[in-house]
C-alpha cells in the first residue's frame, strides 16, 4: 500500500526534530507536526530560556564578587523586562533556525495539533495523511497538585512570560525546575522561599550533594522550608497570594510557583484509536527499540517517562531513524552513565552511581570526598564551598560516581562523563595530569579516601 509519508511525525521538540531530520536524511519521506513552538519544550520554555535566565541571575554573583578585584560599581539596577525581551527574541530567532533544518533536510512541516485516527492515519487540522510509521513525540506538561486555589499559581510554562519580576515567591517542589528557578528568583532579587515537602530535596541525587546544595543556598538567604505542602491558594484583597500550609502555618507571596513534575502530553492525541497502552505511570508504553503496543507506532522523549533530558530525546530520535531506515547503523541508547547538571546557583554536575545506588547494588564502596573555598572567592569575602565526590568500586578500582556541586560543575561533569563511559579507574584519574589552576583538577588530585 501506497502512503504519503514513509515517517510521521508528531512534535517538533528535541526528540522528534532530531528522528524526523536523521530519516529524511537516509531517504524516507517525513512530515512533522507541530502544534505550539518548534523546538519544542527546550527551546521554548525549557533549557535554553531557563539557562539565560540562569546566566542573569548569576550577572550577581560577579556583582558582588567585583569588589575583592579592585572594581568599584555604581549601584547596580536590574530590569526584568529587558532581560525577558532579550531572550524572546533569541528564542524567536532559534524557532527560525528549527524551521531551516526541518526544511532544508526536506521534511514537510505542517503547524497544527496531530490526532492519530487510525494506525495508519493522522489527522492534522482536519486534513487527513497517511503513514507507514507514526512517531508520537509530544514531550510533557507542568503537573500541579489538586488543591483549592491551584488555578492563582503558575508553573514554568507562565514564568518565561511574567510580566514582572514578583518581589515575594513561593517555589514549591524539590526537583530540578523548583532549584533551579529557586536560584532565578532569589539571584534576581525576589525574595524567594522554597517549599518541598520531604525531608531533603532533590531525592535520588547524591546525599553528600543534597545536604551540601541546602547548605549553600541557606548561606545565600534562600528561605528551604523542608516537609512542608501548601494546603489551599487564596487571592488576598491586594491582590497577593496566600498559602496555608498542611501544619497550618500561613504564608504570603506575589507568586505561587509550582514545579511539581510533568506528565506525558496526550491530550487529545486520538490514542484510543489505536492499541497504544500506558505503563503504570501513565506515560506511552514502549519496548527496547521504542516501538509502542501498536505495530505502527513507536514513541520517544518525555511522552515514555524513561530519562526527561533532551540529549536523551535526541538520543532516542536518532536510535529510532536508524532502526526504521538505516538499521545496519542502529545502536541502542545506553542510559548508563548520563551526566547531568542542575543549574541551580551554585549548579550541581553528576555522572554515574551516587554513594546510595552504589552501595545499594552491592558494591564495596570507597568515598573520596573534597570541599574547598575556591580561588576566585579568595579576594572576596564569599565563604561559598565547592563540593567534589567520587564514588570508587574498592575491588575493581573502577570510578562509579562523579559529583560536584559548584561553579561550572555542568561544563566540568561532562569531560567525565567520557572517562565513566571508558570505564576508567580511580589509578587513572590519579596519573591524569591536572589543569593548573582549576577546580576541576580536584577531581585527579583527591588521594585521602573519606570513608
Ligand atoms: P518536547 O521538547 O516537549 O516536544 C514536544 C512537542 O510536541 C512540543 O513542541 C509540543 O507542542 C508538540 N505537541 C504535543 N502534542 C502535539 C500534538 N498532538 N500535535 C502536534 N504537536 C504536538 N533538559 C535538559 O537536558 N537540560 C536542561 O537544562 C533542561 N531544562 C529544562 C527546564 C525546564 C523548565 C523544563 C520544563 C524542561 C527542561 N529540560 C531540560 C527537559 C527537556 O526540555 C525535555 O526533556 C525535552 O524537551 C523533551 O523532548 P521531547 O522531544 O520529548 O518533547
Ligand atoms: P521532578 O520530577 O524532577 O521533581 C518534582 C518535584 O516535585 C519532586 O521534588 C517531588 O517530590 C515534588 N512533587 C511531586 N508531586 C508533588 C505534590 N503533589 N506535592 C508536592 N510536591 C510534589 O520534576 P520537575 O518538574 O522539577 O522537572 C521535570 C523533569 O524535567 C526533571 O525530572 C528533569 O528530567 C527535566 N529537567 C531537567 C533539567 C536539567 O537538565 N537541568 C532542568 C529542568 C527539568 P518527591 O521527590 O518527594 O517525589
Amino acid at each position: 500500500m501506497a502512503y504519503d509519508f514513509d515517517l510521521f511525525v508528531i512534535g517538533a521538540g528535541s526528540g522528534g526534530v532530531r528522528a524526523a531530520r536523521f530519516a529524511a536524511g537516509f531517504g524516507a519521506k517525513v512530515a512533522v507536526a507541530e502544534s505550539r513552538y518548534l523546538g519544542g519544550t527546550c527551546v521554548n520554555v525549557g533549557c535554553v530560556p531557563k539557562k539565560l535566565l540562569v546566566y542573569g541571575a548569576h550577572v550577581a554573583d560577579e556583582l558582588e564578587q567585583a569588589a575583592g578585584f579592585g572594581w568599584t560599581l555604581e549601584e547596580g539596577h536590574f530590569d526584568w523586562g529587558t532581560l525577558i525581551a532579550n531572550k524572546n527574541r533569541e528564542i524567536e530567532r532559534l524557532n527560525g533556525i528549527y524551521r531551516n533544518l526541518l526544511v532544508n533536510s526536506g521534511v514537510t512541516l505542517l503547524q497544527g495539533h496531530a490526532r492519530i485516527t487510525g494506525a495508519n492515519q493522522v489527522e492534522v487540522d482536519g486534513q487527513r495523511f497517511s503513514a507507514e510509521h507514526i512517531l508520537i513525540a509530544t514531550g510533557g506538561w507542568p503537573q500541579v497538585p489538586d488543591i483549592p486555589g491551584k488555578e492563582l499559581a503558575i508553573t514554568s510554562n507562565e514564568a518565561f512570560y511574567l510580566k514582572d519580576l514578583p518581589r515575594r515567591v513561593l517555589v514549591v517542589g524539590g526537583g530540578y525546575i523548583a532549584v533551579e528557578f529557586a536560584g532565578i528568583f532569589q539571584g534576581l532579587g525576589a525574595d524567594t522561599t522554597l517549599l518541598y515537602r520531604g525531608d531533603l530535596f532533590l531525592r535520588g541525587f547524591d546525599g553528600s550533594v543534597r545536604t551540601h546544595l541546602k547548605e549553600e543556598l541557606e548561606k545565600r538567604g534562600l528561605n528551604l522550608q523542608f516537609n512542608a505542602d501548601i494546603q489551599r491558594i487564596d487571592k488576598l484583597d491586594d491582590g497577593s497570594l496566600k498559602a496555608t500550609l498542611k501544619d497550618g502555618r500561613e504564608l504570603v507571596a506575589d507568586c505561587v510557583f509550582y514545579a511539581t513534575g510533568r506528565r506525558p502530553m496526550l491530550d487529545n492525541l486520538g490514542l484510543e484509536n489505536t492499541g497504544v497502552e500506558l505503563d503504570a505511570r501513565g506515560y506511552i508504553r514502549v519496548d527496547e527499540q521504542y516501538q509502542t503496543t501498536a505495530p505502527s507506532i513507536l514513541a520517544i522523549g518525555d511522552v515514555i517517562g524513561r530519562v526527561q533530558l533532551t540529549p536523551v530525546a535526541l538520543a532516542e530520535g536518532i536510535a529510532v531513524a536508524r532502526r526504521l531506515f538505516k538499521p545496519e547503523q542502529y545502536r541502542p541508547v545506553d542510559y548508563q552513565n548520563i551526566p547531568t547538571a542542575v543549574f541551580s546557583q551554585p549548579p550541581i554536575g553528576t555522572v554515574g552511581l551516587t554513594e546510595e545506588q552504589a552501595l545499594e547494588a552491592g558494591h564495596k564502596v570507597q568515598i573520596f570526598e573534597s570541599r574547598f573555598r575556591a580561588m576566585k572567592l579568595t579576594l572576596t569575602d564569599i565563604q561559598e564551598k565547592t563540593l567534589m565526590k567520587l564514588v570508587v568500586d574498592a575491588e575493581t578500582d573502577r570510578v562509579l560516581g562523579c559529583h560536584m556541586v559548584g561553579p561550572d560543575a555542568g561544563e566540568i561533569i561532562q569531560g567525565l562523563g567520557i572517562a565513566l563511559k571508558a570505564g576508567a579507574t580511580k589509578q587513572q584519574f590519579d596519573e591524569t595530569i591536572g589543569v593548573h589552576p582549576t577546580a576541576a583538577e580536584e577531581f585527579v588530585t583527591m588521594r585521602t579516601v573519606t570513608r
